[in-house]
């Protein structure tokens, strides 16, 4: 097989979204699996609705979820002159013609073939005029008038449309502009794209698409269109059920590894795996396996995929990626080892980076405005209570330990239990509400640790006056 080639062509008129990235992630990784080029090409030539801005953002996202492209990216708007000696040659070769027909004249080709029960379509009437160049005029397809077009859909298996159900479409409008299927079959071409995966909103344009190449006696690519992403009510996704930016998932505390695996199983599928490595999915993805029923989103499938990859990440790179998370919690200038080691002690109890760096909050800020919970402070702490003198004598205890670290505590711990003959369901919840103000969190041991010495009697004194 020659090498594979496949390409992400975004329009910049807004950020990536999850459609659009895991349509991105399908076509690199089909690109990597087999050692192929994954190629980038911004098709930003709808002037009044693209922006500069939506392009950094798109490539931000794509770096951010780890999808490398080779090669510059191709902007559409420099090469407005490629596509036209594309047109040219058809107009040459007697592929295309010249058409002066207005507007006007077009709709009411349009309507009467409507009104008859007919597909609306240019009716060809300037094939023969011999029109010629000249203001007001464009350059049409002189599309084939019987047959059909056919093609072997990845995705969808083979798909035929007669060609009545198409037209003799415009190439190259009136103001000189290519059109849109004009420029892709040529920047496909250029590109050297063997295998062109898209969303299926697509599906219509790739009969169009083919007349073109075979028109102009070019290769074909492969064509697969991936369904789209429903949401959880199997209809139309919509912004509350997760139609939204990659950015936003990025802000919201997501790993890009698991918004890439969980996008990837969304429409992908290996046997029953979930879970996948980066470098697994390019091992086993080969364009097989894409599933031609839409999927439904699933948020909470999502969150569950990225406390996994949370648990089981290394705690270095887990504290790189929750640091910005805790600085945005109002603690710019925590240093990155505190972020690890708090990252290693809640990142059980947390389902993404935002409840993670919010878990750390109690252990961040300093003993005088630590909050307590009044319910808590109520049960396990009672003013007179047996809790608080548990604490104070506690307190005592660690203040004089010889070392300070979980074990040294532990050990503090259970000794005073013993030998006070107590259960330590009288002193856990006591502890716990002094140090951390609730109920619930790490072990206590280790949560000591990482407070140290000062900060941790810091607290104890003060649960034992509140
Ligand atoms: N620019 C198109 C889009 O954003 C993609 C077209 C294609 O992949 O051929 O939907």
């Amino acid at each position: 097989m020659s090498k594979v080639v496949t390409r992400f062509a975004p329009s910049p008129t807004g950020h990536l979204h999850i459609g659009g990235a895991r349509t991105a992630i399908f076509c690199w990784l089909l690109a990597r699996h087999f050692g192929g080029e994954f190629r980038l090409r911004i098709e930003d030539t709808d002037l009044l609705r693209s922006k500069q801005e939506y392009t950094d953002s798109i490539l931000a996202s794509m770096r951010w979820l780890g999808l490398d492209w080779d090669g510059e990216p191709t902007y559409q708007t420099q090469r407005t002159d490629v596509y036209n000696k594309y047109v040219d040659r058809l107009l040459e070769t007697g592929h295309a013609y010249w058409c002066s027909c207005t507007p006007e004249e077009v709709e009411a080709m349009r309507e009467q073939a409507r009104a008859r029960g007919r597909k609306p379509r240019y009716d060809g009437r300037c094939r023969t005029r011999d029109v010629g160049p000249g203001e007001g005029h464009c350059v049409r397809l002189k599309a084939p008038v019987t047959g059909k077009v056919v093609f072997d859909d990845l995705v969808k298996g083979p798909i035929a449309v007669d060609v009545s159900e198409l037209d003799d479409m415009v190439l190259r409008r009136s103001d000189g502009m290519p059109t849109y299927n004009m420029a892709v079959v040529v920047d496909d071409y250029e590109m050297g794209v063997t295998h062109v995966l898209r969303g299926d909103d697509h599906v219509s344009n790739t009969p169009k698409q083919i007349l073109i190449y075979e028109a102009l006696g070019l290769p074909l690519p492969r064509f697969g269109h991936v369904p789209m992403i429903l949401g959880p009510d199997r209809q139309k996704l919509s912004k509350r059920h997760g139609a939204r930016a990659v950015i936003e998932y990025e802000q919201d505390g997501l790993l890009p590894q698991a918004l890439v695996n969980y996008l990837v199983r969304l429409g992908w599928s290996h046997g029953d795996q979930e879970i996948f490595a980066p470098d697994e999915l390019v091992a086993l993805f080969d364009g097989a396996g894409l599933n031609a029923a839409p999927a439904a989103f699933d948020p909470d499938k999502l969150q569950w995929l990225n406390a996994h990859y949370m648990r089981s990440m290394p705690p270095t790179e887990l504290a790189a990626l929750a640091l910005p998370f805790v600085r945005r919690e109002g603690f710019a200038d925590v240093a990155p080892e505190r972020v690890e080691r708090l990252a290693s002690l809640f990142r059980e109890r947390a389902n993404n980076l935002v409840e993670l760096a919010q878990a750390m909050r109690t252990l961040l800020t300093p003993a005088e405005t630590l909050e307590y919970d009044a319910a808590a402070v109520a049960r396990a702490l009672p003013a007179d209570g047996e809790g608080r003198k548990h604490v104070a004598a506690l307190a005592e205890l660690f203040a004089a330990a010889k070392t300070f670290d979980a074990p040294a505590l532990e050990k503090i711990l259970h000794d005073y239990v013993e030998r006070n003959n107590l259960k330590f369901k009288q002193v856990g919840p006591p502890l716990r509400v002094a140090l951390l103000g609730y109920m619930g969190g790490p072990h206590l041991p280790e949560v000591m640790d990482v407070l140290g010495r000062e900060a941790t009697l810091e607290r104890l004194r003060r649960a034992v006056a509140l």
